[in-house]
């Protein structure tokens, strides 16, 4: 059951073209604010907004686009500009590693790098140097903070006259982690804005940024990607329309999780959850006893993913038995599959099979063994699902 793995990089689709145009055209009229609070869910590509909007700040001759050609414009190629800052969370508060330290500006200056050629790398300087293990990128940050001292050289320096351009733009990334005291600071900072520098927030959680700094804040927000605008980019990277089709289903609207699926091959996922289903529901308890040693030796089958892909399977083939008028359903593509499977189990009960998904998930997330639970899924599966119709 080895699975190839492959690594996308670069998706160049962005979306939001609202806030961007609007963004956009704040410069042309000469009405920049002082800080903007870029928000949204998480994976949505917020960072990448915020870069797109220093690069048109920092151009020279910026009209809706950057122009590309002046110093400014070659410098920000890479992101390694003298008047490009970044803050990131880097580590838990109680971390004694000091920030400001080779480590510190060395994780900084990989971020510019991957942020250059990656719109949707995580904000994470602690995600970012550890292993950058693909489940951990289908799962939410890690809870690394942004510390007084992590944010000091802004706090020390945005009053300073810009060294190149005509302004300096700081890029607080994950501005939501920031420890109170950071963000108490920041909100100094806020009152007295400097003349010649320019913020830019970025955040998925607001209720974690204090009142005071977000009133100070223009606020941008975006909206979570629909499985359609992900499936879309992720064929532009150069995936092919099934596992497009299905990393866009399981990735929440989250570029950033549809990405590490679309790596990591969901057709083989898929494969495994269609077989497993089937295997269920006729129940030959050999059958069963094969899959579910077959899943086993494979882990990663065993997380989220694999159940949710079940969940969506089964719920479209219960809007496909009720008759749904004008269904929305999670696999377009898989309409006669799903025609077939709601035609072989005439006397399914297709939200009893949800529910067996379910309690399987919370079961393994609750620490039971994969094999009882898998096992203890497949006999549920069975009763939910009923007999097979003759052909
Ligand atoms: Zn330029």
């Amino acid at each position: 059951m080895a699975r190839a793995r492959k690594e996308i990089t670069v998706v160049t689709w962005l979306g939001h073209e609202d806030a961007r145009t609007r963004l956009a055209a704040t410069i042309a009229s000469e009405r920049t604010a002082h800080a903007y609070l870029i928000s949204g869910p998480e994976g949505i590509g917020k960072s990448a907004v915020a870069v797109e909007f220093a690069r048109l700040l920092l151009c020279d001759q910026p009209t809706e686009k950057p122009c590309g050609v002046c110093p400014q414009c070659a410098a920000l190629r890479t992101l390694h500009h003298p008047d490009l800052h970044f803050v990131a969370p880097s580590g838990s508060p109680k971390d004694s590693d000091t920030p400001g330290s080779e480590t510190f500006s060395k994780e900084l200056s990989k971020l510019r790098e991957k942020l250059a050629s990656d719109p949707y790398v995580s904000a994470d300087l602690a995600e970012l140097s550890t292993s950058e293990s693909k489940a951990a990128r289908r799962k939410s940050a890690t809870g690394s903070k942004i510390r007084v001292a992590d944010s000091r050289e802004l706090l020390h320096d945005a009053y300073r006259k810009p060294y190149q351009a005509k302004r300096a733009v700081y890029i607080l990334l994950n501005a939501d982690n920031m420890v109170r005291e950071a963000q108490n600071a920041l909100l100094k900072l806020l009152e007295e804005p400097p003349t010649s520098a320019i913020l830019l927030l970025t955040a998925s959680n607001l209720q974690a940024v204090l009142p005071t700094v977000r009133s100070r804040c223009q606020p941008v927000k975006l909206l979570a990607y629909s499985a359609a605008e992900i499936r879309t980019a992720l064929k532009q990277a150069g995936i092919e329309e099934r596992a497009a089709e299905l990393a866009g289903a399981l990735s929440g609207g989250n570029m950033r999780r549809a990405i590490a699926f679309a790596e990591m091959e969901p057709e083989f996922l898929e494969k495994a959850a269609v077989e497993f289903l089937a295997t269920s529901a006729v129940l030959m308890p050999d059958k069963v006893q094969e899959q579910v040693e077959k899943l086993l030796e494979d882990a990663t089958f065993l997380d989220d993913a694999f159940f949710e892909l079940m969940t969506l399977f089964l719920s479209d083939a219960a809007a496909w038995t009720a008759h749904v008028p004008n269904p929305a359903p999670h696999f377009p593509s898989q309409r006669d599959r799903i025609a077939k499977l709601s035609a072989a189990y005439p006397t399914a009960n297709f939200g009893k099979a949800i529910e067996a998904v379910d309690k399987a998930a919370s079961s393994r997330a609750a620490g039971y063994t994969p094999s009882l639970v898998l096992t203890a899924m497949a006999i549920d599966l069975n009763r939910a699902l009923g007999p097979r119709a003759r052909a």
